[in-house]
């Protein structure tokens, strides 16, 4: 008896770290860590890196902040993807683009999908969700990112590879957006300190 109780704990403890699926006796709770862990890994899965994102937002912010540094840019893409919203685009956006190249989804989204159809929008509307975590200014810096691809944005737009990123293109783009407008957010604040010693900006964003 004492043996079945010590597998029964040690199972339960799998299942709380999400190494193993919940079954139907055991009621389901969200484990945020392994939320925020499947979003890092899937995302190095996908090739891409936090210092890439951030290249994206240093391209975005240098103009405005002279001094900002890749460090500081890094910080700030962290900060975003530490937020369950992101994170929940995140990962359904790459689950999608990885089960459009196992030729998994219904047709004719499977065909949508892997040809990155004009008509469909729904990874930017996915890609809006992470954007509209930092307010409105994160729309025109996404737009301006997603119009001049640079960087990794190029390589995950580039369809010779057979890697299908239709959604992950969008989602990059809008981290590196987020992650700029957190920027804005807080060297606002900053500056209102240094001058009225207070700030009405939010700097919990
Ligand atoms: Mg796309």
């Amino acid at each position: 008896m004492k043996k079945v109780q010590s597998i029964c704990r040690a199972l339960q403890q799998l299942r709380k770290r999400g190494e193993i699926m919940a079954d139907a006796n055991i009621p389901y709770s969200l484990n945020s860590k392994h939320v925020a862990e499947a979003t890092r890994s899937l995302l190095h899965e996908r090739g891409v890196t936090l210092a890439e994102i951030a290249e994206l937002v240093m391209i975005l912010q240098k103009k405005y902040y002279p001094n900002l540094t890749m460090e500081e840019c890094l910080e700030n893409v962290d900060a975003v993807l530490s937020k369950r919203e992101v994170q929940n685009a995140v990962l359904t956006g790459i689950q999608l683009d990885k089960l459009a190249e196992e030729g998994n989804l219904l047709s004719p989204l499977q065909e949508m999908l892997a040809n990155d159809e004009g008509l469909y929008g729904v990874d930017e509307i996915l890609a809006f969700s992470i954007v509209n975590v930092y307010g409105s200014i994160g729309f025109t810096n996404y737009g301006y990112i997603d119009k001049l691809k640079p960087g990794v944005l190029e390589r995950l737009n580039d369809k010779s590879s057979g890697v299908i990123n239709t959604f992950l293109d969008d989602i990059v783009g809008a981290v590196a957006a987020a992650a700029s407008s957190r920027i804005a957010h807080r060297k606002q604040a900053d500056l209102e300190i240094e001058v009225t010693g207070t700030t009405e900006e939010d700097k919990n964003l």
